[in-house]
C-alpha cells in the first residue's frame, strides 16, 4: 500500500509542488523524547523524505506517559532505534537514520549542515544552545521548544535579519540544574505532545515557506489557563544575516566527561570518590554510596572537594551531575558523569 498525501495537497499552500519539495527535505531531529516523538510521526505521516533522528537514551517506563510513539515491552532498547522501527510501519517511504548517541561538540557542526532544518526536541539547555550555534553557524533554520511543568516556549530561528537565535534573546546559556527537567520538575504528558505537535507544524510551513510563524516573536503556552502570550524577540542589532555575532565557534569538550558504568562497585575500584548531586529529598528516598551534595551547594562558592581526589558525580538520570561536572571542571576540579544516572546502574543490577 502507498502512502496517500492528498489531504495535504489539497492545501492550496502544498500542492503537488510542495509534496514534491517535501519529499526532498532533510530533517534532523534532535531528541526523541517527548517533543520528538510528535515531531517524528507527523513529519514522516507528511511525507518528509530523509528524517535523522539523535537521541543517546534507552526506553524507560516512565517516558510513556510523553512518549506514546513507543510501547513498555521496548523498555530499556536505545529510543532512536526504537523511533525509527515505528516511523518505518508508518510510512515506509521516509528514510529514517538512527544516530543512538549524544548531540556533542563533536558531531553538532556536520549534523546541522547535513540538513535542510533542525527540530531541537531535548530536555536540556546545553544541547539546546549547541544546536543554536552550529545552525547559525551552518545557516539552517531550526525549531525550538522547550516544556516546564504546564508551560511551553517556541521560537524559529532561520538565518536572515528577522529570526533570533537563542543568544540574540539569552547571550549566556542558562545552566542546566538551574531549572528542572521532566524526570525532576515532572510534566503532564500531553503538554511536551502538544508542543511538539505545534513544532511539527512550524517545521512544515518553514519547509514550505507557509506564511510568518513566530518571525521575530516568541510563543508562550500557559496550559493551566491556556492562555498564550508572543513576545517579541527580535534580531540582535549587531548581527549580520545569516551569522549572530554572539555565536562564534563551537569549543569541544574532554571526551571522558561522562562515563558508563554497569556498577557504582567500578568507580571505587578505579578510585573515584562518587559524590551524589540529588537533592535532599531524593537522596532520603533512595540513598545511593558515597557523599552527597546538592547540586546547588556543590555549584555556591567554594566546591567542598580536594584538588587531589577524583571523583565521580552521579545523580538520577546524569543530567545534571554532567552540569555540575562542566562547572567543576570549567573550575580544574577532577570530575566526571555517571551517564544515564543511577536509573542505569540499579536497573542493570
Ligand atoms: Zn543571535
Amino acid at each position: 500500500m502507498e502512502p496517500d498525501y492528498s489531504r495535504q495537497i489539497a492545501l492550496k499552500d502544498v500542492g503537488a509542488a510542495g509534496q514534491s519539495l517535501l519529499e526532498r527535505s532533510r530533517v534532523l531531529v534532535v531528541g526523541a523524547g517527548g517533543l520528538g516523538s510528535p515531531v517524528l510521526q507527523y513529519l514522516a505521516g507528511a511525507g518528509v523524505g530523509s528524517l535523522t533522528v539523535i537521541d543517546h537514551d534507552t526506553l524507560d517506563p516512565s517516558n510513556l506517559h510523553r512518549q506514546p510513539l513507543y510501547a513498555l515491552e521496548d523498555s530499556g532498547r536505545p529510543k532512536a532505534a526504537l523511533a525509527a522501527a515505528a516511523l518505518a510501519k508508518m510510512n515506509p517511504r521516509v528514510r529514517v537514520e538512527v544516530r543512538a548517541e549524544r548531540f556533542d561538540t563533536a558531531n553538532a557542526l556536520a549534523l546541522v549542515a547535513a540538513h535542510d532544518l533542525v527540530v531541537e526536541c531535548s530536555d536540556n539547555f546545553r544541547t539546546k544552545f549547541l544546536v543554536n550555534d552550529a545552525a547559525v553557524l551552518a545557516a539552517r533554520p531550526v525549531v525550538f521548544a522547550s516544556v516546564y511543568q504546564y508551560e511551553g516556549q517556541l521560537q524559529v530561528y532561520k538565518p536572515d535579519r528577522e529570526h533570533a537565535c537563542l543568544r540574540c534573546l539569552w547571550p549566556d546559556a542558562t545552566a542546566d540544574g538551574v531549572v528542572g527537567n521532566c524526570a525532576e520538575a515532572g510534566v503532564l504528558g500531553p503538554v511536551p505532545g502538544a508542543l511538539g505537535a505545534m513544532q511539527a507544524v512550524l517545521a512544515l510551513e518553514t519547509l514550505l515557506d507557509i506564511g510568518t510563524p513566530l518571525r521575530g516573536e516568541v510563543l508562550l503556552v500557559d496550559f493551566r489557563d491556556f492562555s498564550t502570550l508572543k513576545l517579541r524577540a527580535p534580531r540582535h542589532h549587531a548581527c549580520d544575516a545569516p551569522r549572530c555575532c554572539r555565536v562564534r565557534a563551537i569549543v569541544p569538550e574532554g571526551p571522558d566527561l561522562e562515563v558508563t558504568l554497569d556498577s557504582l562497585d567500578e568507580a571505587v575500584a578505579r578510585g573515584w570518590t562518587i559524590v551524589d548531586v540529588r537533592n535532599a529529598e531524593e537522596f532520603v528516598a533512595r540513598p545511593a554510596a558515597g557523599r552527597h551534595f546538592p547540586v546547588a551547594e556543590l555549584l555556591a562558592g567554594e566546591a567542598p572537594l580536594a584538588r587531589e581526589v577524583e571523583y565521580l558525580l552521579v545523580c538520577a538520570t546524569g543530567q545534571r551531575s554532567l552540569a555540575a561536572a562542566r562547572a567543576l571542571r570549567r573550575r580544574g576540579y577532577a570530575v566526571r558523569s555517571l551517564a544515564g544516572g543511577l536509573g542505569r546502574v540499579d536497573r542493570d543490577r
